[in-house]
Parts: C-alpha cells; sequence; structure tokens
C-alpha cells in the first residue's frame, strides 16, 4: 500500500473515530512524518503551482488548479474528475474545463450534486498531463445533527522570503475538514537581503507582477501539502494589495492606486479556489469581488466570513501627507470616536448583524484582525494609545458588532484572526475600559504561518494595561487547530521551533477550552 493511502486510510479513520486521534500526535507519528511528501513528490510541468479545493458546501466544493507554461496556448480544455476513493475506482462526478489565458490558465471547477458530509478525492488533466490529487470534502446537511467535531485551523500572515512552512506541513499533518487562511497570503513587496529566502522582482504593482508572486509562493511544496489535505475558506487582508490600503486609498495617496487594487483582486481570485460566482468584476474603479459569506456547518455553527479591507474607511489621523496606519492617542484623535467610520461598511454591517445564527450552538467570525482592545499604554492616561489599522481604529463600529451580540444574545460568537502575527486569546468585553463587564464572545487571533512578530517585551508591557487579554505570544510562528462540537471549543495554539527550517518541529504551546453556552477563553 502507497503510502499516501496509507495516510488517506488514516483520515478516514480519523474522521469515523470523531477525530479522537487528535491533533496533538507526535511529530515522529510515521504516518504523520509520510503525509506531506506523499502530497508533494508527484510534480508536474503544468501543473507545478499545485492543486487546491475551497469553498465547500453541502452539494458543491471549488477545486481549483492553475496550469503554467510559457507555450500555452489561449484556450485549454483541462479534465476534472472527483472520486469517492483515492484510486479513482469510484467516480463521484467529472467534467471539462476552460482554463484562459485572461485569467492565468486558472481552473474553478465546480461539481454540483454532491453528498453532503462525504470525503471525495480529485484531480486534474490537461495536455497528457495529470496533477497530483487532493482530499476534499462538502459540508453537512445545514439541518444534520453533528455526530462528529468540525476540525480546523485558522492560518494568516505567510511572508514567504521571512521563512519556511513548517507551520503547512503541520496543517497538512492533521487531516482536517476546513482550513481558515485569514490573511497576508502574499506579501507585495520586495524580498529583502537578510531574510532566509528570496523571491522574484520588486513590489508587485501589476497584474503580471501580482501572478509572479503567486506562482513563488505556491510553489512551496509545504504550502501545496496544506491545500491538498483538505478544502479552505478564505479571506484577504491588506498584503493580497498593499499594507495598510482602506477601500480605494493607499498609504501613499496614490492616484493610480485602484487600477493597482484592480490587478491584486485579479491574480487574487486566479489563485484562490473561489467560485466563479466570486470572479472580481472591473465595471468600478480598484474593480469589486466579493469574499464575504456564510457556511453553515451542520446544526453546529454558522461561520461568516468577512472584508475588512474593500469596503472600510479610511484609518484615522494619518500621518501628516498620508494614508495608512498610524500609531495613535485615543485623546489626540477625534476622528477614532466618530460614529460614522465603519471596518466591513454600512451593508457589511447590516448583513452581519442581520445574519447572526439564533439556533445553533456556535457562531464562527473569520475575519482579518485582532478585535480586542488592545492598548500601547495605560488607558488611565487619556484613553491609551491605539495601532488604527485594526478594529482599535474603529472602536465604536467594534462596539456596534459587540453591542448586537450582547443585545440579542448571540450563542457562541468567536471571532477568528490574524494580522497581528502573535498568538492572541482574549475575551471580548461588552465595555474594554470596565474589566468587569461581562464577556460576550471570544477571540482567537492566529499567529503568522512565516511573518516576524514585534518585540515580545512590547506585549508583556501591553497585557497590564488589556486585562482582558490572557495571552499574546509574536514570539512565536505556527497556526491555531480548533475542534468544535456542541458542547466544546478546543483550541491548540501550535508553534514552530524553527522558521528557517522546513523540516522544524512543530508542538502546542497552549491550549485553552471555550463551553458553548459561557464566552471567554479557559486554559486548558
Ligand atoms: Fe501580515
Ligand atoms: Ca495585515
Amino acid at each position: 500500500m502507497s503510502t499516501t493511502r496509507r495516510q488517506f486510510l488514516h483520515a478516514s479513520t480519523a474522521t469515523a473515530l470523531g477525530g479522537s486521534t487528535g491533533w496533538c500526535r507526535s511529530a515522529d507519528d510515521d504516518l504523520a512524518a509520510a503525509a506531506p511528501a506523499a502530497s508533494v513528490s508527484i510534480a508536474f510541468s503544468r501543473f507545478d503551482l499545485g492543486i487546491a479545493s475551497g469553498s465547500p458546501t453541502a452539494d458543491s466544493v471549488v477545486l481549483w488548479t492553475r496550469l503554467t507554461g510559457s507555450d500555452l496556448p489561449t484556450r485549454v480544455e483541462v479534465q476534472w474528475e472527483l472520486a469517492h476513493d483515492e484510486a479513482f475506482t469510484r467516480i463521484a462526478a467529472r467534467g471539462t474545463d476552460m482554463a484562459a489565458a485572461s485569467w492565468a490558465h486558472s481552473v474553478h471547477a465546480q461539481p454540483r450534486g454532491l453528498e453532503p458530509g462525504r470525503w471525495y478525492w480529485y484531480r486534474f488533466q490537461a495536455l497528457g498531463e495529470r496533477s497530483a490529487t487532493g482530499r476534499t470534502r462538502t459540508a453537512p446537511r445545514p439541518n444534520a445533527r453533528a455526530t462528529t467535531p468540525l476540525r480546523f485551523a485558522i492560518a494568516s500572515c505567510q511572508r514567504y522570503d521571512a521563512g519556511h512552512y513548517a507551520a503547512w506541513r503541520d496543517v497538512a499533518e492533521q487531516n482536517l475538514d476546513l482550513v481558515m487562511f485569514l490573511g497576508d497570503y502574499i506579501y507585495e513587496g520586495a524580498s529583502r537581503s537578510d531574510f532566509p529566502r528570496r523571491h522574484e522582482g520588486g513590489e508587485a504593482h501589476d497584474l503580471e507582477s501580482y501572478r509572479a508572486r503567486y506562482a513563488t509562493y505556491k510553489r512551496d511544496p509545504l504550502l501545496q501539502a496544506a491545500h491538498a489535505s483538505a478544502p479552505w475558506l478564505m479571506v484577504w487582508d491588506d498584503h493580497e494589495v498593499e499594507n495598510d490600503y482602506a477601500g480605494l486609498q493607499d498609504p501613499r495617496l496614490d492616484p493610480l492606486f485602484p487600477a493597482r487594487r484592480a490587478a491584486a483582486y485579479q491574480a487574487y481570485w486566479e489563485h484562490m479556489p473561489f467560485p466563479k460566482a466570486a470572479r472580481p468584476r472591473f465595471d468600478t474603479p480598484g474593480g469589486a469581488m466579493r469574499i464575504t459569506g456564510r457556511l453553515d456547518w451542520g446544526s453546529l455553527a454558522r461561520i461568516h466570513l468577512l472584508d475588512g479591507r474593500q469596503h472600510r474607511d479610511p484609518q484615522a489621523c494619518p500621518r501628516p501627507g498620508r494614508g495608512g496606519s498610524n500609531t495613535v492617542k485615543s485623546a489626540e484623535c477625534a476622528a477614532l470616536l466618530d460614529p460614522r467610520r465603519t471596518l466591513l461598511g454600512a451593508e457589511q454591517e447590516r448583513w452581519l448583524a442581520e445574519g447572526w445564527d439564533l439556533h445553533r450552538p456556535w457562531n464562527l467570525l473569520a475575519q482579518q484582525t485582532l478585535m480586542a482592545r488592545h492598548s500601547w499604554t495605560d488607558t488611565a492616561d487619556g484613553g491609551g494609545t491605539y495601532w488604527s489599522d485594526g478594529w482599535d481604529g474603529y472602536p465604536l463600529a467594534r462596539q456596534r458588532l459587540l453591542g448586537a451580540v450582547a443585545k440579542r444574545r448571540v450563542p457562541g460568537v468567536v471571532v477568528l484572526g490574524g494580522d497581528v502575527h502573535a498568538h492572541v486569546v482574549a475575551d471580548l468585553k461588552a465595555d474594554f475600559d470596565r474589566p468587569e463587564s461581562p464577556t460576550v464572545a471570544t477571540e482567537f487571533c492566529g499567529t503568522s504561518i512565516a511573518s516576524h512578530g514585534r518585540p515580545q517585551e512590547l506585549l508583556d508591557m501591553a497585557r497590564t494595561f488589556n486585562p482582558h487579554i490572557q495571552l499574546s505570544r509574536s514570539d512565536r510562528r505556527g497556526c491555531m487547530l480548533f475542534t468544535l462540537d456542541a458542547e466544546h471549543l478546543q483550541v491548540a495554539l501550535r508553534a514552530v521551533d524553527d522558521v528557517n527550517d522546513p523540516a522544524s518541529n512543530v508542538r502546542t504551546s497552549a491550549s485553552f477550552v471555550v463551553e458553548a453556552d459561557r464566552p471567554g477563553a479557559i486554559a486548558a
């Protein structure tokens, strides 16, 4: 039996046992160690950016690949097939898609009529070559009673030149139901000479250079293994376009920024397993792409996917002559307390407020950045000091969101985020200035896959000003692993020992539990 076969049999067993083999298997488990090699050892020139699946529903999932080669015709027929078994003896669906040069020869196949809550294997064929095989699944039927827990990871901020992707090897080894990628899939900047890896080109700024940047990232075998292991849900943050952009404004106040954003949105869609319906439109400046969405996972959870970039107001109180983020004292920045300012935009705010699930035990909010108040100075001193790019820059929008959760008693709200390059575990308060006020939701902000964090001493100091933050560790790279059932959410904060080593050990650095009817994280 091949290692791949064994890996997937093992995966099915783990699923059947309700994931009881868990996410704490040691890294020297031979099956676990074999997983990435099995997924990445098959390389084909036309498919060297790998394969991926994503945006699952109860009856469909998007299958992605992108053909490469400078000699590709303008249009290429690509066959895809989806099977019940890894040997493809029982085909569930097959079809043909056209890969067009105008969309970078990407494929976003959408098999229909699949069975809910089932595992599938998929692969592609084009120009006489066959891709590697990926493992994916559909969501359970929306009213299906949960018999097995939902096991998923959150990850973000995978700056390629800053390190290697041992964290992705860890994700691939877990045989998860879902991977949620919460932003900064690429970094647009030039590669730094003091970093362990290099990539092509300077700063990405047009369609060609964004495409090239995605190609660099997607050639990483450990990232490919993570994609091949489970369906992904994706939201973007700023670096998919440009650091600190807000709507149609960039930090340089460049009048040509809308054209750059449109190119970046196109390259993003081309490289991610989004459905065809999500393809960006270019009939307005800057283009438009909808990443906001919802997925109901059986009777267990409603997952809300938010866009904190495309529709936000510009950051408050920027440096003179600039846009983008700043570190501002609350007492010196009246705009911070302007109730009209939003992070999500009025329409998306309303969409969220109207779509909370009051029946399922959990509402998972997959979004970009840290929601908990995080003052860098004592708040008794003029109200505190804040980084204006995160939710701290939009405190009244945050209060509206958490206020609605409290008022409507929305069950099991768990905010998932990235962006700050630190593991952060926080209790989200009805009023952050009154530590005794009720906790209305729980927050888990995953650290970066590779991007560097701020000095740990700064975070340690800030903890004293933010008692609702239970843990903040910027000196860890990795991800977070979750196991969700109707009563509990278990969380493992995964930490890579050495980000410069793709073979690095990855371990659980801390564990937490959230009880379904009681917001707030409990150290486990
Ligand atoms: Fe980042
Ligand atoms: Ca970011």
